[in-house]
């Protein structure tokens, strides 16, 4: 079964990002920049299931500017056995945007399983797996816990995955095609090695655009403002247990 992950490259989550003085979005200028991290664990666990022999093909694909590349070939590193690169220059590729160039990348490669991330942590949008199920008209399972693949070989493939849910674990099946959005816990993403990093360099890497794929990559949505959070008003002392619960039931700032 082929697998296809989709990598983002975003701001690396030690950054403590800040908002630009116009109020127009983050600086990303001079920032230091990696794979997001839900998709880190979507690529490991592709990997683990073709270590487990359920998958015998990973195509890692990225949506954006040149830079995108890096993302790529460290999912190779990871262990993605080929990767495409969607050139879509500097335009702000919106969640419907990458959902629709995944879905002509899925009637172009016909791949079983899409694995994505839970959410990309730049935008924290939580859409794209989703749209892109509803695009291709598939079973999806969001927030994926554990996934374990039944009868791969067969024409009776499915998948359970057991997902995250309010209080609680909840474990549904899918028929393939489906797609799949990786949680937090759902594993450990191994380290990247030297020798793994030399290998991806020599591994393909495709490079296509949105008009090749015949998708409209034009934004819907416009970014209004974009603020810092209000600061918090500092705090205080007490000097006893019972003055404190007075404050706390009376102190509309506590
Ligand atoms: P989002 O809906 O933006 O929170 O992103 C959810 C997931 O969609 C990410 O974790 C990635 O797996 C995938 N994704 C989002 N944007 C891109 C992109 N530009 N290129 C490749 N994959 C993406």
């Amino acid at each position: 079964m082929k697998v296809i992950v989709p990598v983002k490259r975003v701001v690396d989550f030690n950054v403590k990002v800040r908002v630009k003085a116009d109020e127009t979005g983050v600086d990303i200028a001079h920032v230091k920049m990696s794979m997001n991290p839900f998709d880190e664990i979507a690529v490991e666990e592709a990997v683990r299931l073709k270590e487990a022999g359920h998958v015998n093909e990973i195509v890692a694909v990225s949506c954006g500017a040149t830079p995108v590349q890096e993302v790529l070939r460290h999912a190779l590193a990871l262990g993605a056995d080929r990767a495409i690169w969607v050139n879509t220059g500097e335009v702000d590729v919106q969640p419907l945007a990458v959902a629709s160039l995944l879905k002509a990348l899925a009637d172009r490669e016909k791949p079983a399983l899409f694995i994505l991330g839970k959410q990309a942590i730049d935008d924290d949008a939580n859409q794209t797996g989703q749209m892109l199920a509803g695009l291709l008209g598939c079973a999806q399972a969001s927030c994926a816990f554990r996934v374990q693949v039944i009868n791969a070989a067969s024409d009776a493939a499915r998948i359970e995955v057991t997902r995250e849910v309010d209080g609680g674990l909840e474990t549904v099946a899918l028929t393939l095609p489906a797609v799949i959005t990786a949680d937090l816990r759902l594993n450990e993403p191994r380290y990247v090695t030297l020798p793994n990093i030399i290998k991806a360099k020599k591994k393909p890497l495709e490079t296509l655009n949105a008009t090749e794929l015949g998708v409209d990559i034009t934004p819907r949505l416009q970014i209004l403002k974009v603020k810092e959070p209000a600061k918090r008003p500092g705090g205080i002392k007490v000097q006893d247990v019972n003055t404190l619960i007075e404050r706390l039931k009376h102190d509309s700032v506590l």
